[in-house]
């Protein structure tokens, strides 16, 4: 077994070098890289050069096995999955099944005239959104998002409180934050209180949660560290906060994410580096028969997730 860093630190809290899933409740759809940002800390390396995108047939076939596993939840990401040709088409289809649908989405593309219409369309059909906003400053956002995002992203949770968004968790609307430094994330609940309070004053704009996730060490983040020199510091410091508490509930025990081309894993941030679950077909034909207890893909950027109060797509994991 190749015993990356993170199995050793598992090991010296649990005697066993070995992560298993639990149980499967989010599934995570990936549509594509294309987005209409290219942000410096993307993990998925998305950008409006990329092209890769989930095709027809491919939907169908995931759509025909998510019966078999009765999940809680459907999150739809990318890239920017609004960009997808059938997003509209598989919003619909997947609002008919009984499961929560949930979309990630950057924000800044409901304001553009063309996808004004998407905002209604979603909450008509109750799908909750998660739109990342790194911090409540402009400055900050747009050092790490480009020019003008801020605002756009303002602008556009504005007008998702609009339509009911963000009052309750009947429509909820969720920000998430990254860290914009090699550091890790404030405590979830002080940084909750703090994101309600200047985005309420400055703009009174309501939110339901806050997801507060530590910058994963690959993609885009990782060839920033290297450029800077500091990849070695930031691994050191995940590995110092290492806290065998948070592995109960890590996402990849209780979640699986399908690619745009149909292959499986066992999170977003295997996804990105391209490793798939450890079953003889990590593939969206074997979905339905994929075990929720499968052995789990690691390597050293699963630290990132264990440092601290913990990290997943759904915030700290430690309250
Ligand atoms: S971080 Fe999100 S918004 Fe930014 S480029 Fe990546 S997918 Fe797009
Ligand atoms: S990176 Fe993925 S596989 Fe690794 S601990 Fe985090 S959720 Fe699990």
């Amino acid at each position: 077994m190749n015993m990356n860093d993170f199995l050793h630190c598992i090991a010296h809290h649990t005697g066993t070098p070995q992560l298993h899933g639990a149980t499967l409740h989010t599934l995570q759809i990936n549509l594509g890289a294309r987005c209409n940002l290219e942000c410096h800390h993307c993990h998925i390396g998305a950008s409006p050069k990329r092209a890769e995108m989930m095709s027809s047939t491919l939907i169908d076939q995931l759509l025909s096995q998510l019966p078999a596993v009765g999940w809680h939840t459907v999150e739809l990401t990318g890239g920017a999955p609004e960009l997808h040709p059938e997003f509209q088409n598989l919003v619909t289809r997947l609002t008919s099944l009984p499961v929560f649908v949930k979309v990630r989405t950057n924000l800044t593309l409901h304001v553009q005239p063309e996808y004004k219409e998407l905002a209604p369309f979603l909450r008509d059909r109750r799908v909750g959104v998660t739109g990342s906003l790194p911090c409540y400053l402009e400055e900050n956002v747009d050092r790490q998002r480009g020019t003008g995002t801020y605002q756009a992203a303002i602008a556009a949770l504005r007008r998702l409180n609009g339509l009911g968004y963000g009052h309750s968790t009947e429509l909820p609307l969720e920000l998430v934050y990254n860290p914009g430094t090699p550091t890790l994330p404030p405590d979830q609940k002080s940084l909750e209180a703090r994101y309600r309070q200047e985005l309420h004053e400055r703009h009174g704009i309501l939110f339901t949660r806050l997801i507060a996730m530590a910058n994963m060490p690959i993609g885009r983040f990782r060839a920033d560290l290297r450029a800077r020199g500091e990849e070695k510091n930031y691994h050191a410091l995940l590995q110092r906060a290492f806290n065998p508490h948070t592995l109960e509930q890590l996402m990849c025990r209780h979640q699986l994410s399908v690619r745009w081309d149909g292959r499986l894993f066992d999170c977003d941030f295997n996804l990105a580096l391209g490793i798939p679950v450890n079953t003889p077909d990590p593939h969206v034909q074997a979905l339905a028969s994929t075990s929720a207890t499968r052995s789990i893909a690691t390597g050293d950027h699963c630290l990132a997730c264990t440092a601290g109060a913990g990290s997943s797509c759904s915030g700290a994991l430690l309250a």
